[in-house]
Formats: C-alpha cells, sequence, structure tokens
C-alpha cells in the first residue's frame, strides 16, 4: 500500500502538564502532510475503494476532508472532483487546487455543495465523505493503535467533534487496543455543538445553522454512530466559547510552535485548561487534530 498518512510523534506537553499531577500528551496529528488527521480515514477509504476498482474520487468539503481527498487522489493516481460552497475561503480552495483536483465552487451551503456532488456521482466514481463511513473510521483507528504501541494507556482522550468521524475512529480505535474503561472527553464549540445537543435529546438532533468561526466542527447532524457510542461507552461532552477555541490556537502556537484551526484549540483548551471533566487523571491524551483553513493572520484577528 501507498503510505499517504504518516505516523505522528506522541509528545508530553510541558506547557499543558501540571509537574507532578497531570501529564497531557499530544498526538500529533496536525503533522500529516495534508495537514489534518483527515488523510488517516480519507487516504484508507480512498485505497480501499481504488482497490475496488473506483476511477475517480469525488468530494464535498471546503475543508480538510476536501483537501486530504486531493491529496490521496493526486498521490494515488486517482482523479479527483472537490464541491465547495460558496462559503468556502480563497486558501482552502487553493489548497485544494494545488493537489491538483478538479474544484467545483457550487451553492450557498455544505448542503447544496453536497448534492450536486452525490448528483455527479457515475459509474466508477466512489464518493468520499468526511465523516459519515466505516472506512474512514477505520483508517483514523490507526492512531490509537500508534499510542498504544508505546505502552501509554490514558485515564481519559480529549478530542473535537463535527460530525463524529474522528470520535468513531478513535473509539474503534480504543476498543481494539482494550481501552474499554477510558472515558473520552467530547469536546465543541458553541454554535457547533450537534453532538451535545444529541447527547441531551437521546438522539441525533438537527442544527438549523452553524453558527461558530470553527468551520471544521460545523456539522449540522452528527453520525447517528457517534451517538450510538454515547450508549455503549463513557463520553463526555463539553462545549467551549470560540474566544477559548482561539485563545488556545494561540498558547499552543507559542508554546508549540505549530498552527492548527479553532476545530483544533477546542480540544486544546479543555486539555490545558485544568477542566473538571479532567479531575483526577493522571495521564491525558488530547488528538491535535490540526487543520490547515486557519492562517496566523486570521487567528491572530479573531483573537484581538
Ligand atoms: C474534520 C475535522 C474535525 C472534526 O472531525 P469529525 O470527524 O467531523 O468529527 C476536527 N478538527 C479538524 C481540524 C477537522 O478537519
Amino acid at each position: 500500500m501507498t503510505f499517504l498518512h504518516i505516523e505522528t510523534p506522541l509528545i508530553e506537553s510541558g506547557a499543558m502538564s501540571v509537574p507532578g499531577g497531570q501529564s497531557v500528551w499530544l498526538k500529533m496529528e496536525a503533522m500529516q502532510p495534508p495537514g489534518s488527521f483527515k488523510i488517516r480515514g480519507v487516504g484508507f477509504a480512498c485505497e480501499t475503494y481504488l482497490a475496488r476498482g473506483a476511477t475517480r474520487f469525488l468530494c464535498a468539503s471546503g475543508g480538510n476532508a476536501g483537501i486530504a481527498a486531493a491529496y490521496a487522489g493526486r498521490r494515488l493516481g486517482v482523479p479527483v472532483v472537490v464541491v465547495v460552497p460558496e462559503t468556502t475561503t480563497e486558501r482552502a480552495r487553493q489548497l485544494i487546487r494545488r493537489e491538483r483536483a478538479e474544484l467545483i465552487v457550487h451553492g450557498a451551503s455544505f448542503q447544496e455543495a453536497n448534492a450536486l456532488a452525490e448528483s455527479m456521482v457515475a459509474p466508477g466514481d466512489a464518493f468520499i465523505h468526511p465523516f459519515d463511513d466505516p472506512l474512514l473510521w477505520q483508517g483514523h483507528a490507526g492512531m490509537i493503535d500508534e499510542v498504544a504501541r508505546t505502552g501509554l494507556v490514558p485515564d481519559a482522550v480529549v478530542l473535537s467533534v463535527g460530525g463524529g468521524g474522528l470520535l468513531c475512529g478513535v473509539l474503534e480505535g480504543m476498543h481494539r487496543n482494550g481501552w474499554t474503561d477510558v472515558p473520552v472527553v467530547a469536546v465543541e464549540t458553541a454554535g457547533a455543538d450537534s453532538y451535545a445537543q444529541a447527547l441531551a435529546a437521546g438522539r441525533t438532533v438537527e442544527l438549523p445553522r452553524i453558527d461558530s468561526i470553527a468551520t471544521s466542527l460545523g456539522a449540522r447532524r452528527v453520525a447517528e454512530r457517534a451517538f450510538d457510542w454515547s450508549q455503549q461507552h463513557v463520553v463526555r461532552s463539553v462545549v467551549v466559547s470560540d474566544f477559548a477555541a482561539v485563545a488556545a490556537c494561540m498558547r499552543f502556537m507559542d508554546e508549540h510552535r505549530v498552527v492548527v484551526e479553532p476545530a483544533c484549540g477546542a480540544a486544546l483548551a479543555v486539555a490545558g485548561g485544568a477542566h473538571p471533566s479532567l479531575a483526577g487523571c493522571k495521564n491525558v491524551l488530547v488528538i491535535v487534530c490540526g487543520g490547515v483553513t486557519a492562517t496566523v493572520a486570521q487567528l491572530q484577528k479573531w483573537a484581538s
């Protein structure tokens, strides 16, 4: 198999840990070639669909999933079409084009772009979903295999939730490594809290709109599997403000010299903030999911 993702570093954060108290371990998915964990699942799905005979990949995401699909297609020599809504930033468009994917800009929101992409599916095409596909979860799960191989068994795992693909993959990895009683802290920003609202309602719910700068968390409804996991595993839902997420990005930039999106800052805000959901935990694993669609200038603007 072609190696599309890399084995990422696992680093103990001096800045986020409390000496003699809590150690915070960073799984540095921000270091993946296309800049986020997405390449694990998207790459695995693309390789699997290629082996099944796919001749083109279709994806509807103006964010890191579209960038990962474009990257995977270029590396595998398979043409890629990415349909994005008009709201997609110029930077994300550039990154998709830079990977030589065909970019189609259509519609006011993800829903319209996704509908066009679905209507374009022809024989030989594989549709790459940004979060709701078991192949994606299987690919994401590999990051936990890598942590388990180091011998670390954390007392909690902190991660961000958009549509819940990362959550499903991490939980799959945790279960196949025997971490069945390690709680997961699922973090969202206010205005993109479709998982928190699903847990409160007892079923998945559709948000009327997304109202957060953490656009990579902006799934109006989470995957059913993500909700189902909450019935089978201890999942603590936490919602933070956009401000806290951006502040955590700025701190992370200073302390670890790495730029991440507010979508990732949400998890960092909880992991590095002595949050009550982590009380009593000696070792905390935080998935530094990354993201490339926010520039330093944009982060500074949000922070001020
Ligand atoms: C996609 C993404 C998320 C959310 O992942 P889901 O699988 O949709 O829950 C979080 N952070 C970044 C940087 C992402 O690209």
